[in-house]
């Protein structure tokens, strides 16, 4: 009987403890995979903080428990940078998490002991995945990024031995043994961060999966990182679950769960604007960009003449707070109507809608993967960590996306925008994100199969 165990007691589920870092990019996938693995007879419990809680009346199959969490202003400011958040949010959700766990185990809320299988925890997450091997529970790492970032930040270690961290200028373009196709320039960074600080989160996230977990789920799929997967299993000698694209795995997808309220008006928007005729512009959820660079997209966007769709999220101009970023003096009047800004779109409905035509993203993973999955070429504008590597894997590995321009400004923005839109490079990407997209839905649920099983087995 899938997912059930007999007990002394009668038949009883076996239950999955999922718990993610509260960013839009982490829940989103995590909820899916709770989805997925209850549908499957597991039940199911979320343990979440309290800042950016899912709401609990969109997932009615799924237990919530909250890990009554303090955060300083650091993890949740939208001034302080991604490892900033990281290293504060996992000092400040160890204890929490581990308490919240125990309570589960003690039967928390139900009144009798829980049948606890794994806890399925954020893969940046030294610190419950570290928790869970204490209160003997086997851990399961959720990887929200590219098998390929988790492997660069597997082998920083070695990377920093060998000269290539910290990064220098004169090898921006060196490509990195044992990493191909990254050049040292695509390596994940968070600028402005010391680099002792940065290898000591990568080291501590690397020692957490090397000395408590089980095993490694990852939201891609084979056909775009097979090799990636294999030498990740390999590196680990654990096994990795591809169960991605997880919110193709649905025949009624579940409600998105979305930290700010989308614009659906934008949907009726691009319904007034002829089939790829319109391109699509967000950084995502966290990526800040600086006052000039912000004024650089709008101009470029301006120049481009091509209709566009821009998000420019409250809190996405670096020291601006968390206001709604205003648009440069006279850029209304320039694109007279060509343009919609919206603070937060639908955006899986966006990329689905005919009137879109390429997508400038910031290569957040589940943005890329989302745009592969409506075949939609890319402009790539990596901010930070992950999305670098990300970046170039769009561009050199799966040749479906151009970037931006090395330097933002706005003529090489418009020239990007009118290859991507119109030109022969932007038709032949188009071509190779239609193969993907059909390669990604033909990615089938047996990885979730076989995740069950050993969650099952364990
Ligand atoms: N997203 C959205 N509306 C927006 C911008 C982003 O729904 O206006 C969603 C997007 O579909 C994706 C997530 O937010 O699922 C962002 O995750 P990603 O990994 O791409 O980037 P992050 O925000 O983590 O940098």
């Amino acid at each position: 009987m899938a997912g059930r165990e007999q007990h002394g007691d009668g038949v009883r589920r076996r239950r999955v403890v999922l718990f993610s870092l509260p960013f839009q990019g982490h829940l989103n996938p995590m909820l899916k995979l709770a989805a997925l693995l209850r549908a499957r007879g597991l039940g199911v419990t979320v343990l979440h903080t309290g800042f950016n809680a899912p709401d609990p009346a969109r997932h009615a199959e799924v237990d919530f428990f909250p890990i009554h969490e303090t955060l300083p202003d650091e993890a949740t400011s939208p001034d302080s940078d991604i490892l900033r958040k990281l290293l504060a949010l996992n000092a400040a959700c160890e204890a929490p998490f581990r308490a919240a766990l125990a309570s589960l185990l003690r039967g928390g809320g139900s009144g009798h002991r829980q049948d606890v299988a794994c806890a399925v925890v954020d893969g940046q997450c030294y610190a419950a995945m570290g928790a869970a091997a204490q209160l003997g529970v086997p851990a399961l790492a959720l990887r929200t990024d590219s098998a390929a970032a988790f492997r660069n930040m597997l082998a920083c270690p070695r990377l920093r031995d060998a000269g290539y961290i910290p990064i220098k200028e004169e090898q921006l373009d060196e490509p990195v043994p044992d990493l191909e196709p990254l050049r040292v320039q695509d390596l994940i960074r968070v600028d402005g961060c010391d680099t002792d600080e940065l290898c000591g989160f990568v080291a501590s996230v690397a020692d957490a999966v090397r000395a408590s977990v089980s095993g490694i789920v990852i939201n891609t799929f084979e056909a775009i990182e097979a090799s990636e997967l294999a030498k990740i299993q390999r590196e680990l000698s654990l096994p990795a679950f591809a169960v991605g694209p997880l919110h193709l795995l649905f025949q009624t997808p579940p409600a998105e769960q979305s930290l700010h309220e989308p614009d659906h008006g934008c949907l009726a928007w691009l319904d007034a604007h002829p089939p790829r005729s319109v391109l699509y512009v967000s950084l995502g959820s966290l990526a800040c960009v600086d006052r000039g660079a912000f004024e650089e997209m709008a101009w470029g966007l301006a120049g481009s003449g091509v209709p566009f769709l821009w998000v420019a999220r409250p809190g996405s101009v670096s020291g601006a707070g968390d206001e709604a970023p205003p648009l440069p003096d006279g850029f209304e009047e320039e694109i007279r109507g060509r343009g919609k800004i919206v603070k937060w779109a639908p955006q899986r409905e966006v990329l689905a809608h005919e009137a879109i035509c390429a997508f400038w993203t910031h290569c957040g993973w589940n943005s890329t993967l989302e745009s592969i999955c409506e075949g939609v070429p890319m402009l790539v504008q990596p901010c930070f960590a992950d999305q670098m590597v990300t970046a170039r894997y769009v561009t050199h590995e799966w040749g479906v996306g151009l970037e931006v321009g090395e330097v933002l400004e706005r003529g090489t923005v418009s020239k990007a925008v009118t290859e991507v839109m119109a030109g022969e490079d932007g038709a032949q990407m188009r071509e190779r994100a239609h193969r993907l997209q059909m390669q990604a839905s033909a990615a089938t649920s047996s990885a979730m199969d076989s995740l069950v099983r050993f969650i099952l087995s364990l």
